[in-house]
């Protein structure tokens, strides 16, 4: 296959490309506008593979899009460009409705007209892949209930809304026009190249500058955390095998409060970095987030069942090799906070 992915210099899209690039035969070209939040340095290792082409194009650009399908001429689209920050959402949201709705309909009618030309054995194979959240789900109020593929969307934030409107969006051009369509939504993603403005990277970088260690509330808030190479691995056995008009939720069994989360950084830190005081003194209570979901949980058995997906790394060693990287790579870290972000407090 030939895979147009978008976001591709984002944190998962990198992963998503590198995953491709490295193990299977095929080849990918990765259109992304390069926001803030993209970085060309998160594909280093494998931007100079023959089977790799970069495109910077917005995905609300409908005669870009257009070039770059006739060019390159796809037989799979992952759409993975997002704004996809939540405290962003609520300082700005009109970068999400312009980038998350807007855009994903612009790339939606692209696709549509490039998948309308194609003879009918290539229309037979081609799929576009749409990468949402569980945050369209909204809260969980129960501890034991779990978002199933059939749960009903209830979207909090301005960030979920957005993506839950681009599902629909989706959802309605497989429906009306037959465009070949699949839907994953998976949980909370972490790892190596994350843009250090959410929970993992930024308390591992603050911690080690001695800064402040934020905690939204009583940070008891439940998130189910996945590692982002599983998730990119996941992503691609759909791609690939998944059946078109499905939707597969991906989790990581891996359900940890905030608190708990940032308490075990601080241990691997203490452990790897050792200080005269524990990390976990510089832990900090501020003002919870507007409308904060408490609970997130996947139930992931659909994708396990019928694809055969399983997360191969546990919270706890996903965690380890996430420090690791963090330690080793602190010039990625350096570089992509040039601009004018110091992670402050945003979305307050
Ligand atoms: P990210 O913010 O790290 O990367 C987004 C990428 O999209 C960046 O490279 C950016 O330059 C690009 N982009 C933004 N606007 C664009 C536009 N208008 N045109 C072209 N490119 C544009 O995001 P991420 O964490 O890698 O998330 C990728 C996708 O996965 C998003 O759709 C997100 O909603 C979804 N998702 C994320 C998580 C998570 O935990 N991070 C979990 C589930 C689903």
């Amino acid at each position: 296959m030939k895979i147009l992915v978008t976001g591709g210099a984002g944190f998962i899209g990198s992963a998503v490309i590198r995953n491709i690039l490295e193990n299977t035969t095929d080849s990918v070209v990765n259109l992304d506008k390069l926001t803030y939040a993209g970085n060309l340095e998160s594909l280093l290792l494998v931007s100079d593979y023959p089977k790799y082409a970069f495109e910077q194009v917005d995905i609300c650009d409908r005669a870009e899009l257009d070039r770059v399908f006739a060019e390159h001429k796809p037989d799979a689209v992952m759409h993975l460009a997002a704004e996809s920050h939540v405290d962003r959402s609520i300082d700005g949201p009109a970068a999400f409705i312009e980038t998350n709705i807007v855009g994903t309909y612009t790339l939606l009618e692209a696709t549509r007209q490039y998948w309308s030309g194609l003879d009918e054995q290539q229309k037979l194979s081609f799929r576009f892949h749409h990468i949402s959240t569980d945050e369209v789900y909204g809260d969980l109020e129960g501890t034991t209930d779990l978002f199933t593929e059939t749960t009903s969307y209830e979207p909090s934030s301005p960030y979920s809304a957005s993506k839950a409107s681009s599902d629909h969006l989706v959802r309605a051009w497989l429906r009306t026009y037959g465009l070949p369509t699949i839907i994953t939504n998976c949980s909370n993603n972490y790892g190596p190249y994350h843009f250090p403005e959410k929970l993992i990277p930024l308390v591992i970088l603050n911690a080690l500058e001695g800064k402040p260690l934020p905690i939204y509330g009583k940070g008891d808030q439940i998130r189910d955390w996945l590692y982002v190479e599983d998730h990119a691995r996941a992503l691609y056995k759909v791609v690939s095998e998944g059946v078109i008009g499905e939707t597969y939720n991906i989790g990581g069994h891996n359900e940890k409060q905030n608190i708990e989360v940032v308490q075990t950084i601080c241990e691997i830190l203490n452990e790897l970095v050792p200080q005269q005081t524990d990390y976990k003194e510089q832990i900090t209570f501020v003002t919870d987030r507007p409308g904060h979901d408490l609970r997130y949980a996947i139930d992931a058995g659909k994708i396990e069942r019928e694809l055969g997906w399983k997360p191969t790394e546990t919270f706890a060693t996903g965690l380890r090799k996430t420090v690791d990287w963090y330690l080793a790579n602190n010039n990625w870290c350096k570089r992509v906070q040039d601009g004018s972000y110091q992670r402050e407090r945003l979305g307050a």
